[in-house]
């Protein structure tokens, strides 16, 4: 029943919509999943999805839709980049699967050797591989508490970290994640996050509002780990001031806390460096990457200070899919293709197109609060016309705009009034241009 595309050809580079969004065959699909698939599972956009490459997605309607979500940053370096497929093709027909922890293999060792290259600081790394950011961050925070023999964990307002159960505690939103799904994890303390469009205040002086909090209510010394995102994904793409990291780093370093970097979303070239972490020189103790790391394969990772990483006991860390080969080979290739194309200059590019656009937009209407974000990690933030109050209606009819116009874009924020951005890196500057306009009539159109 479905339209399958010719799959020997590539998938062309343009939007092309041949049916009303979501067409026939994808709410055919919709229908059978209602039966089937538990009720509890979202999707922003039901277009059921048949190929994918660059910046396109083509739909079971035959529909080409412009991708501005890269499945939730995780395709930075495109759909299906061919060196991915190639990697992939090979591990798959080598082996499968042995577990690491049963008989190891090279690749699980290189992964490691790029993480250590690649993250911030020059010091002694290790790390250790599992399948998803939840997982990753669940063993930071083990780690951390191992390592340092305390229990308390500090997270910031907006903060996003997964949907597990102490990673549902790190996260600050209740619905949709945390809604009835408690008891949550102990020992999680949430102190406010530096958000310089709405508390006034600058990076040293949100990061002491923060701190001297901890201090008071907790006490330096029982901190295990601050957990924190360089710039908030799903809390909205909030960009602290400047010197807010650094003040929390140090802070970190004096109190004998681990600095636990989340740049699940801002990793691999997104903001226009290999890690967020580096734009304000921030070396974390502990960091945990996953979504961009292997081009849409499950991968994750917990990389640090050899010191903390090894203070857990052999045996400690693990999980039976944990750098599975082909994820490590998908990752292996990923990061060799952002090398050789550049993709951190390719997020800056992005930027230098998309920012400006998005500021004209809030210069000509009064619904825009805020414009923020790095590289390719941009967001727009909506309020009711000349105020500073969250408009996440205005924001999802806008969303709705865009995606029955065939632009795939993604909402966020505490209060779901903000619009944001995730091309993929290698996405084309005509396709990326065509998918801004669609957002700006769209904007236009529903506010004056
Ligand atoms: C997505 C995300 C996670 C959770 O990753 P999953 O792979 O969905 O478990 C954690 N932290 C941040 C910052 C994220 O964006």
């Amino acid at each position: 029943m479905t339209t399958t595309a010719d799959p020997t050809r590539p998938v062309e580079q343009a939007r092309r919509l041949h049916t009303e969004i979501p067409g026939p065959h994808s709410r055919d699909l919709q229908q059978r999943r209602a039966a089937t698939v538990a009720g509890g599972v979202g999707s922003v956009l039901p277009v059921y999805v048949t190929r994918a490459s660059g910046g396109v997605l083509v739909d079971v309607d035959g529909n080409s839709l412009i991708d501005l979500g890269s499945g939730i940053a995780v395709t930075n370096v495109g759909n299906s980049a061919p060196e991915v497929v190639d990697a992939v093709r090979q591990q798959v027909a080598d082996f499968t699967h042995t577990c690491f922890m049963t008989t190891p293999y090279e690749n699980y060792l290189r992964v490691c050797e790029e993480l250590a290259e690649l993250t911030p600081g020059t010091h002694d790394k290790r790390s250790v591989l599992f399948n998803s950011g939840a997982e990753a961050v669940e063993n930071a925070v083990k780690i951390a508490r191992h390592a340092t023999g305390r229990h308390a964990v500090v997270a910031f307002e907006h903060a996003y970290h997964g949907r597990t159960n102490l990673t549902m505690a790190l996260t600050a939103k209740a619905m949709p994640y945390k809604h009835g799904f408690g008891p949550f994890a102990p020992e999680v303390y949430r102190v406010p996050m530096s958000y310089p469009a709405r508390d006034g205040l600058t990076g040293p002086q949100a990061a002491h509002h923060a701190l001297s909090r901890i201090d008071k209510q907790l006490g330096a010394d029982s901190v295990a780990a601050v957990v924190i995102e360089p710039i908030q994904g799903e809390g909205g793409f909030i960009e602290p001031a400047p010197g807010f990291l650094p003040g929390i780093a140090e802070w970190c370093r004096d109190s004998g806390a681990l600095l636990v970097a989340d740049e699940i979303q801002t990793g691999f070239c997104r903001t226009g460096a290999w890690f967020a972490s580096e734009h304000e020189n921030v070396v974390p103790d502990l960091i945990t990457t996953a979504k961009g790391i292997a081009g849409g394969m499950p991968l994750a990772a917990v990389t640090g200070r050899a010191e903390a990483m090894d203070a857990v006991h052999g045996g400690g860390l693990g999980g039976t899919y944990g750098g599975n080969p082909v994820a490590c080979a998908a990752a292996l290739a990923t990061i060799e293709a952002m090398r050789e194309r550049d993709l951190a200059g390719a997020a800056q590019e992005i930027e230098a197109l998309v920012r400006p656009r998005l500021r004209a937009l809030a210069d000509r209407t009064d619904v825009v609060f805020d414009v923020r974000g790095r590289g390719a990690m941009l967001a727009i933030e909506f309020v009711r016309p000349g105020s500073s109050d969250p408009d996440p209606e205005l924001t999802a009819r806008i969303a709705r705009r865009c995606h029955e116009q065939g632009v795939v874009v993604l909402t966020c924020g505490t209060h779901g009034n903000v619009i944001r951005l995730l091309p993929p890196l290698v996405i084309g500057h005509t396709l990326l241009d065509e998918g801004i306009r669609v957002l700006e009539a769209a904007v236009d159109e529903h506010a004056r």
